[in-house]
């Protein structure tokens, strides 16, 4: 087949090489065609932001993550999964991203004037591509003086995998928002690579447990010395930390016996849409005083 390919690319009387693959050019097809919907889907307000409980050791609420939705007109409800890479590729991340913090930012103000919950974090998470534009500080800036939200509200969630290269620019990006009075929290932690003298020199505030080492706590020795170690990582860097990915009662009773105190997962709720958000962290902040 590839002598073949070769030969009609030289009769065609070029250098390149061509493959023609038809299940090759379907998906490039499809994912052109998913751009364009997404595109207008940002434009015409389809997206929409839930938002996952994160709660203490008493189980109280601390405050929530949120996490972006895509309601599509034809398909429903389309998870990041989908369309989050998709958007990196392409740059729309950055006008995405920017609803993001701002409609986040809008929701923390709104929190601030209701009782019981003008206390609550949230946590955004920021993509590659966002962090690493030049003004981002001045975007974060830009988006909270505009809405009026109070930084110490608002945390950000990057990855380790965007903090690898530049080290100075970064640390430097980081700081400004820390002045403001921004926090910083590092997702998926422990799926990346970050060599520990690195993770000492970020002004980061928190270590979030990756998920899948919290799924099989229980079961994989492999996995709880993982998590036992981010743990105390967290611990002697001064940083606080929070397990994702709580599904049992059982994973969160060895999370907590081993010092992490702050989760988020199915086992307390699912991310949900703000009203029913409101109505979780009131219930709870209900129990733990009755
Ligand atoms: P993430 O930031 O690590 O968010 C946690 C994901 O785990 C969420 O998936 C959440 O629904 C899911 N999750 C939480 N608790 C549990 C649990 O107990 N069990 C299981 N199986 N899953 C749980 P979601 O909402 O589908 O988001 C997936 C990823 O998409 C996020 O991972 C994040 O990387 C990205 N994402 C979501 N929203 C945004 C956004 O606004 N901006 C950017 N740049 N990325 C986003
Ligand atoms: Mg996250
Ligand atoms: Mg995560
Ligand atoms: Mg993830």
């Amino acid at each position: 087949q590839v002598d073949i390919a070769l030969y009609q690319a030289k009769a065609a009387g070029r250098n390149t090489l061509r493959f023609f693959d038809p299940e090759l050019q379907a998906a490039v097809q499809a994912r052109a065609a998913m751009e364009a919907t997404l595109r207008q889907g940002i434009r015409d307000n389809q997206l929409l932001l839930y938002y996952q409980p994160q709660v203490d050791g008493a189980g109280q609420s601390v405050g929530a993550e949120a996490l972006v939705r895509w309601h599509h007109p034809d398909r429903g409800m389309v998870s990041p999964h989908e369309f989050i890479p998709l958007a990196e590729e392409t740059g729309l991340i950055l006008p995405l991203g920017e609803w993001v913090l701002e409609t986040a930012c809008s929701q923390i103000v709104a929190w601030s004037h209701q009782p019981g919950m003008a206390h609550l974090s949230l946590a955004v998470n920021v993509s590659a591509r966002q962090f690493r534009q030049t003004d981002f500080v001045e975007k974060v800036q830009g988006v909270l003086k505009r809405t009026g939200a109070n930084p110490q509200r608002l945390k950000l969630e990057l990855t380790e995998s965007m903090l690898v290269d530049n080290v100075e620019d970064i640390i430097e990006k980081m700081s400004a928002l820390k002045r403001a009075g921004v926090s910083f929290s590092l997702d998926d932690f422990g799926t990346g690579y970050s060599s520990l003298s690195y993770l000492k020199r970020l002004p980061l505030d928190q270590l979030k447990i990756d998920q899948s080492f919290v799924r099989d706590v229980l079961t994989d020795p492999n996995d709880a010395a993982i998590a036992r170690t981010i743990v105390a990582l967290a611990q002697s860097l001064g940083l606080s930390v929070m397990a994702e990915g709580v599904e049992t009662e059982a994973q969160r009773a060895f999370l907590s016996s081993h010092g992490c105190h702050h989760y988020q997962g199915y086992y307390f709720s699912r991310p949900l849409p703000v009203e029913s958000f409101e109505l979780f962290a009131h219930r709870s902040v209900e129990e733990t005083i009755h």
